[in-house]
């Protein structure tokens, strides 16, 4: 990128807060620290706010999972000259006059999550969520005042803004719910192209076979092995979608990006690792998820999987 673009901007700008791209030195405990009230977990994280790593270039090295798949896709799209995945402190850097859309993925911008509203009523003081200002903050960041460049803002807690009813008040011009792999890309052209587009957008279910590898290291070594679940909790989003297990090889090729871009560890991301390739009911199928671990395991540059959520009925009957 040369000078000039550099202060023109980039047309697609793609970021996460600083509290939810944040590794904290490899500690993915360190993140539900966010969803305490700000006056305690500010405290307690302050030195990780301003030491997001970065490229080069200025862009992230490495950022949520989430964003680095709608990067991959809009890449596919739109061309690797016209997408930059960014943290907040280089925002200035990458929004400019050229911007068209500043794209922002989300698990708990409202500091609503079960996490949040859980251990807040536990701890007995309130105040809001480290992880709320922060999603404030980059939404209303001065590059974004300044070029008034479209924002939409989507991933898991988007939902929040809109029961929240903070959509305008934070200059939010598209809300998007769901899975982006069907709809996002058109969203984003529509954007880019100055056309309308409905301010609050549900994504159809998407073709699991056509998901878009990540070009670029997620944070923690992020791979989704799995989506859905099927248990039918009726208070959960995961289990609106299709349960999907990802074939080994896809899973593979993630793994090898992270790898490559700097991280020892994996995060093998899903509801409940046996549900993995499971069978009829839910019974675990301890071969294929035998099999995906032993092979994460042996993969050059792997020392640590992260196997994020098992159920401890499946986890004993195993
Ligand atoms: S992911 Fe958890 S809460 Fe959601 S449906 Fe499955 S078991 Fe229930």
């Amino acid at each position: 990128m040369n000078d000039e673009e550099k202060i023109d901007g980039v047309p697609i700008v793609l970021a996460a807060s600083r509290a939810e791209a944040n590794e904290y030195d490899n500690n993915p405990f360190s993140a539900f620290i966010c969803t305490f009230p700000k006056k305690l977990s500010g405290y307690a994280l302050r030195n990780y706010m301003n030491n997001l790593t970065i490229n080069e270039d200025g862009t992230a090295q490495r950022t949520i999972y989430g964003l680095r798949k709608i990067e991959s896709m809009l890449i596919d799209e739109f061309g690797e000259d016209n997408v930059v995945t960014v943290h907040y402190d280089q925002l200035d850097r990458f929004i400019g006059k050229k911007t068209k859309v500043v794209g922002i993925s989300t698990m708990d911008p409202m500091g609503l999550a079960y996490v949040s509203t859980t251990y807040n009523s536990l701890i007995g003081f309130g105040g809001e969520a480290l992880n709320a200002f922060e999603f404030e903050k980059l939404v209303t960041h001065p590059a974004i005042q300044k070029y008034k460049p479209k924002v939409i803002v989507g991933g898991q807690g988007s939902w929040q803004v809109a029961e929240a009813d903070a959509q305008e008040k934070l200059g939010i011009d598209v809300l998007f719910q769901g899975e982006g792999e069907s709809d996002l890309i058109s969203v984003f052209r529509r954007l880019m192209n100055d056309e309308q587009v409905p301010s609050y957008y549900v994504g159809k279910k998407p073709d699991r076979k056509n998901v878009a590898l990540i070009k670029k290291a997620a944070s923690y070594g992020m791979v989704e092995i799995m989506r859905g679940c099927g248990r039918g909790c009726h208070f959960c989003s995961p289990t609106m979608r299709t349960r999907y297990s990802f074939p080994i090889e896809h899973i593979m090729k993630e793994i090898e990006v992270n790898i490559k871009g700097g991280t020892n560890s994996i995060f093998t991301v899903t509801e409940d690792i046996f549900l993995y390739k499971c069978y009829k009911n839910f019974i675990p199928n301890r071969k294929e998820v035998t099999k995906l671990y032993k092979t994460i395991a042996s993969y050059p540059g792997v020392e640590h999987i992260l196997p994020q959520f098992f159920m401890i009925k499946n986890f004993l009957m195993n």
